[in-house]
C-alpha cells in the first residue's frame, strides 16, 4: 500500500492493525478509494527529547511524540499518553483512530495523538509537572485551539491538562483554555467530561445489547481495565442492575459470580492504586479472565488484548471496545465467525472526544452548559452514531467495525477530495 517504511507497520503493532482495518473498508469506498492513501500516511509527526531534572539533581531524558494523522475535516484532536511502552508507531495508530472516530461521530476534527515514553507512577508530582511543561513547550508549535487540541489518555489526567494549558498560555502570552480539553472544570473544563467515555461505552453497549435481545439488568459483564474508562463503564452497568462478575487491571483479576460491588471497588482502587487485594471478590489467574462466560465484555485497558487465541476461548455475546484497538484483526475474524458482535472503539469510546468537543465549543464562547444538557447531547449523539453504523452494517452485510470505517472514511475522503491538493 505504501513505499514508505515507517508506514508499513510491524506485524502485530497497533499501526498494522489500523492498516488492516483500512484495507478491509477500501472495496466499499467506490470512487473515493482513489484518495485512500491519505488514510495510510500520517500528515505530520514530531519526535522530541525531554530532558528532565529529577528531584535528586540528576538529569534523565525521555522521548515524546505528537502525530497529526489527518486534518482534512478540522483541527487535530487526540489525547496524550504517558506510558513506558509508548512508541512512534503506537502514537501513529492512536492518531489515525482519532481521525476515524471524529469522522464516525461527525465531529469537526481531524485526528492526532501524543505520548511520552515514561512511567508516570515513578515520578514525583513536581517531576511530572516539569516533564509535562517541557513536553508541551517542545510540541508547542504544533498545537493550538485551531490547530490541534490534546486531551487526557492513559497516564494523564485533568491536572496534566491544566499544566499543558498553563504552559502553552504562558508561551503565547494569553490564557487560552481551548488549547486542551479534559481540564479541571474551574479552568474551562466541561461538566460530564470525566465520565464521558465510560458513559458512551455504556450507552452504545445498552443500545447494541437491546438489538441483540440481551437484557442488560441481570446480565453478566466483565471489564478489563479499571481506570477512567473501565471503572465508569462498570459503575453504570452496575447501577442498572447488571452483574459485573469480573474485573482486571494491571495487577490483579477479580471474580465474583454474584457481581462485584463496584462503588466499593472504586473506593478501594482510589485508596490503593489498584484493585489488587480487594476483599469483596476472589482473585483468579489473569488468563482465566478470558475464559469465563459473560454476556458483555468491555476491554478498557490497552490495545492488542483480544488475540486470536483469546478470541477462540471467549464465551460472550457482545464486546464493547472501551480501549483503543483492543482487538487484533485475526481475532476480529474469529469473533465474527463465532457470532460475537463487537461495537468498535471508534464508536464505543467516542464519548470522551464528544464531550471534549463540547468543552472546546464552550471555551470559545465562554458560556458553559449544565451537566444534564451535556449528558443529553452526548447520549443523543452516541445513540445516533451506533444506529447509523448498525444500519450500514446490515445494509452492506459487514461487521460493525467495517461499517463504522465505511461511514467515517467516506466523510474523510470526501473532505480530502473537495479540498483538493495544495499546491
Ligand atoms: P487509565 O490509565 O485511567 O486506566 C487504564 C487501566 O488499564 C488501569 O486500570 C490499568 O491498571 C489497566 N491496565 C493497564 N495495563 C493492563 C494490562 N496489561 N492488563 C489489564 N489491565 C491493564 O486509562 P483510561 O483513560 O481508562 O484509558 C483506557 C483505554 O481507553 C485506552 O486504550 C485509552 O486510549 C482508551 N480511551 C480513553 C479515553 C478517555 O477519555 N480516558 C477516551 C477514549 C479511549
Amino acid at each position: 500500500m505504501s513505499e514508505l517504511s515507517y508506514v508499513t507497520g510491524d506485524c502485530h503493532s497497533a499501526w498494522s492493525t489500523y492498516l488492516t482495518q483500512v484495507e478491509r473498508v477500501l472495496p466499499l469506498l467506490g470512487d473515493l478509494s482513489r484518495w485512500a492513501d491519505t488514510l495510510t500516511h500520517p500528515k505530520r509527526a514530531l519526535i522530541v527529547d525531554i530532558p528532565l531534572e529529577m528531584d535528586d539533581g540528576s538529569v534523565r531524558h525521555f522521548e515524546g511524540y505528537r502525530v497529526q494523522h489527518n486534518l482534512s475535516r478540522g483541527p487535530g484532536k487526540g489525547g496524550v499518553r504517558f506510558h513506558p511502552d509508548v512508541t512512534l508507531q503506537e502514537v501513529m495508530a492512536l492518531s489515525a483512530w482519532m481521525t476515524v472516530k471524529c469522522a464516525a461521530l461527525n465531529l469537526p476534527f481531524g485526528g492526532a495523538k501524543g505520548g511520552v515514553r515514561v512511567d508516570p507512577t515513578t515520578l514525583s508530582h513536581k517531576e511530572l509537572e516539569r516533564l509535562t511543561r517541557r513536553y508541551t513547550s517542545e510540541i508547542g508549535n504544533m498545537i493550538g485551539p485551531q490547530q490541534d487540541i490534546p486531551a487526557p489518555d492513559v497516564g494523564t489526567n485533568a491536572q496534566v491538562m491544566a499544566w499543558m494549558m498553563d504552559t502553552w498560555s504562558m508561551n503565547v502570552g494569553a490564557t487560552t483554555t481551548g488549547v486542551v480539553t479534559g481540564k479541571p472544570v474551574h479552568l474551562g473544563g466541561s461538566l460530564g467530561r470525566v465520565k464521558a467515555t465510560g458513559r458512551g461505552v455504556f450507552v452504545t453497549g445498552c443500545s447494541a445489547a437491546t438489538k441483540l435481545g440481551i437484557g442488560v439488568p441481570g446480565s453478566r459483564v466483565a471489564v478489563q481495565g479499571f481506570g477512567n474508562v473501565g471503572s465508569v463503564s462498570a459503575e453504570l452497568f452496575h447501577a442498572i442492575g447488571a452483574k459485573v462478575v469480573a474485573v482486571q487491571d494491571h495487577k490483579a483479576t477479580l471474580y465474583l459470580s454474584s457481581g462485584v460491588d463496584i462503588p466499593a471497588l472504586q473506593t478501594w482502587q482510589q485508596a490503593h492504586g489498584s484493585i489488587a487485594g480487594f476483599p469483596g471478590a476472589d482473585t483468579i489467574a489473569d488468563e482465566h479472565f478470558w475464559t469465563q462466560p459473560y454476556d458483555i465484555l468491555v476491554p478498557a485497558a490497552l490495545e492488542g488484548q483480544i488475540t486470536a487465541e483469546r478470541a477462540n476461548q471467549l464465551k460472550c455475546s457482545l464486546i464493547i471496545e472501551g480501549a483503543n484497538g483492543p482487538t487484533l484483526p485475526e481475532a476480529d475474524d474469529i469473533l465474527q465467525q463465532r457470532g460475537m458482535a463487537v461495537v468498535p472503539d471508534v464508536i464505543a469510546n467516542a464519548g470522551g472526544v464528544t464531550v471534549s468537543y463540547f468543552e472546546w465549543v464552550q471555551d470559545f464562547s465562554s458560556f458553559f452548559w449544565s451537566e444534564e444538557e451535556i449528558n443529553q447531547r452526548l447520549d443523543s449523539i452516541m445513540q445516533h452514531a451506533i444506529e447509523a453504523v448498525w444500519q450500514k452494517a446490515e445494509a452492506l452485510n459487514v461487521t460493525l467495525r467495517t461499517a463504522a470505517y465505511a461511514v467515517a472514511c467516506e466523510r474523510i475522503l470526501l473532505a480530502r477530495k473537495d479540498r483538493g491538493l495544495y499546491p
